[in-house]
């Protein structure tokens, strides 16, 4: 029975498999290995996802799921400082679940989910010409147990049966241990579109052990995104007299525009911002300089828990052998500045930080299937575990990084 390996990203979602001992990543109907973690409603509450979502996304903004990843396991209360930034209806949320509401319908970030996985359930499906009915999906190292537990009935909504949960940084470990054939201390810093995870392994023959992980589930290039618009949103009012923000059109317009921007000066140092909306238009350029001085306060709260998770695993920067970088903000240049300055090393950017995770949960699932030799996974839980005693005061019965 072959099992599957899935990267649930909060922007991207990638589905691999082990084929004669190589991992194989599928390829969804536009070409890449990246489906769009997107699902759009039409008007009947038929569901698109993945590139066709994404193509529509503006026309159809108040019926496109986006990012819903940065909600799972989250409560209304917990979303209250996004909301203003975001085009969804959470009317229907309670302190419990974050809802959607479409049409008159709603979706919890689970139903959400799960129309991604069965998506790329159906793309391998179609690709391998045979049934899909197991999976390994990663999760951001840093997910609390409400989340875990969330991912895994979203994979059982799908129809998969989740054999394993596993922790992203570590997928991204095993891709890179096996493709090198290392050994020594890594670290994996990972930074995607909504969070953050940071995990030092060691690697010995086919040992890899995690000594120590930390990050930050609400931290990503999502939040580059927002500060990019609400800086150019200002600017756009004091000159044209139109607020971006008020329309949910026009804020989704400027989001876009936003990471279009971003993404453009990970390569060059000066782009062309533009923002066309309701015959008014804006343009300016836009520098890396400026964009360095916007995003400098969101990209500093990775720093923190790097130098936490090294001093839980008592290792000094100088003790650590590589550091690999997986998720597509890790392109950004002052990115990899801080991971410099804070490692003292340069980190390797040979492999493909978008697909990486991936790679390693086929992988993974390869293991599982008795396909990938031999490989013992060791890993630690991010947060200590307790039961409430009297007073309402926790009692740690595990602590967290064992
Ligand atoms: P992931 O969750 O790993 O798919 O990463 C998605 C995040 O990476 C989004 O916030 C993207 O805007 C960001 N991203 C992708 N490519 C680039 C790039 N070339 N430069 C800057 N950010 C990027």
């Amino acid at each position: 029975m072959t099992i599957v390996g899935i990267d649930l990203g909060t922007t991207n979602s990638l589905i691999g498999v082990m084929e004669k001992g190589r991992p194989r990543i599928f390829r969804g109907e536009d070409g890449g290995t990246l489906v769009p973690s997107i699902v759009a409603f039409d008007a009947k509450g038929k569901p698109l996802v993945g590139s066709l979502a994404k193509a529509g996304k503006i026309q159809n903004v108040l019926r496109t799921i986006y990012s819903s990843k940065r909600f799972v396991g989250k409560g209304g209360k917990d979303v209250e400082p996004w909301m203003h930034l975001l085009p969804f209806d959470f009317s229907k949320s309670d302190d419990q679940m974050v809802r959607f509401s479409i049409n008159d319908k709603t979706y919890t970030p689970i139903e959400i989910a799960a129309f991604v996985i069965r998506h790329l359930k159906n793309m391998a499906q179609c690709q391998m010409l045979e049934k899909v009915e197991k999976a390994v999906i990663t999760v951001p190292a840093y997910f609390n147990d409400a989340q875990r537990q969330a991912t895994k009935f979203a994979g059982e909504l799908a129809g998969l049966e989740v054999v394993r949960i596993l922790n992203e940084p570590t997928a991204a470990c095993l891709a890179y241990g096996l493709d090198k054939k290392a050994r020594g201390t890594v670290a994996i810093f990972d930074l995607g579109g909504g969070t953050f995870d940071i995990s030092v392994l060691r690697i010995s023959l086919s040992v890899f052990e995690v000594l120590a992980t930390n990050g930050n589930t609400a931290l990503g290039g999502d939040d580059f995104d927002h500060a990019i618009a609400e800086k150019l949103g200002k600017e756009i009012t004091e000159v044209t007299g139109l607020n971006p923000m008020s329309t949910p059109e026009g804020r989704s317009r400027l989001i876009s525009e936003a990471e279009k921007a971003k993404r453009a000066l990970s390569d060059a140092t000066e782009t062309l911002f533009e923002w066309n909306y309701c015959h008014t238009r804006f343009e300016r350029s836009l520098s890396r300089s400026e964009l360095e001085k916007w995003i400098l306060p969101i990209v500093r709260q990775a720093e923190d828990p790097c130098r936490r998770c090294m001093a839980d695993a008592r290792l000094n920067p100088e003790d650590i052998t590589d550091v690999i970088l997986v998720g597509g903000s890790t392109r950004v240049p002052l990115v990899k500045k801080l991971v410099e300055e804070i490692f003292q090393r340069k980190p390797i950017c040979t492999l493909n930080p978008d697909e990486v995770v991936a790679i390693g949960a086929a992988v993974q699932a390869g293991v599982l299937m008795g396909q990938a030799g031999e490989l013992l996974l060791l890993d630690v839980i991010p947060l200590s575990l307790g039961i409430e005693t009297m007073g309402g005061i926790t009692a740690k019965l595990i602590h967290r990084n064992s």
